[in-house]
C-alpha cells in the first residue's frame, strides 16, 4: 500500500467515526414511540423544536436526522422541513422531508392541523394571492367573489389563522 492510500484510509475512517459519535449521540435523545414517531427528548428552542449540537452550532434536530439519516447530502436552512405526522417534536426521517414553504402549508392544510373543515378552498390559493388579499383594501366579500372562495377563508387569511408562517 502506498502512503497515498494511507491517508485515503484514515481521512476516510476519521470521517466515519466522526459519524457514528454524532449519530449515536444523536440517537441517545431519542425515544422511539410504538405509533413509529422518534420524540425528541433532548433539548427544545422556545417553539418546541429539538434542537442538537452539531459541527459546532444549535441545530434543529430534525434536519439533522434528515443529514444523519442520509436522507438530505446537506443542511439547508432555506427550505422547510415537512412532518408526515402531527409531532412537531418527532424526529424520525420517514416521517419528515424537505420542502418549500407553499408545501408544507398545503400539508398542514391536508392534514387539518392549521383548520379543519372548508378544506377545499384552499387549493384555489397561493402565497402571492394571500399577500395580496392581506394587503387588499376592499371588503371581505368583494375579496371572496374575486378569488372564488368563502367570506369565511378570505376572514381567516386576514385574521392570521390561516396560511401562517413559521
Ligand atoms: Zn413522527
Amino acid at each position: 500500500m502506498i502512503t497515498g492510500d494511507h491517508e485515503k484510509l484514515s481521512d476516510f475512517l476519521y470521517r466515519f467515526i466522526v459519524y457514528m459519535d454524532n449519530l449515536s449521540r444523536f440517537m441517545s435523545y431519542v425515544d422511539k414511540k410504538e405509533d413509529g414517531c422518534w420524540v425528541w427528548i433532548g433539548g427544545t428552542d422556545v417553539k418546541g423544536y429539538g434542537i442538537f449540537w452539531y459541527k459546532g452550532k444549535t441545530q434543529f434536530a430534525h434536519r439533522v436526522s434528515l443529514l444523519l439519516h442520509n436522507r438530505v447530502k446537506e443542511l439547508n436552512p432555506e427550505k422547510q422541513v415537512l412532518h408526515s405526522c402531527k409531532s412537531k417534536g418527532c424526529v424520525n426521517p420517514d416521517h419528515l422531508s424537505e420542502g418549500t414553504r407553499e408545501e408544507n402549508s398545503a400539508d398542514k392544510i391536508r392534514d387539518g392541523t392549521v383548520l379543519r373543515g372548508s378544506k377545499c378552498h384552499f387549493s384555489k390559493l397561493t402565497w402571492d394571492k394571500v399577500d395580496e388579499i392581506r394587503q387588499s383594501s376592499q371588503t371581505v366579500r368583494e375579496i371572496a367573489q374575486m378569488y372564488k372562495v368563502a367570506d369565511t377563508t378570505i376572514r381567516l387569511i386576514i385574521k392570521g389563522k390561516t396560511w401562517i408562517t413559521d
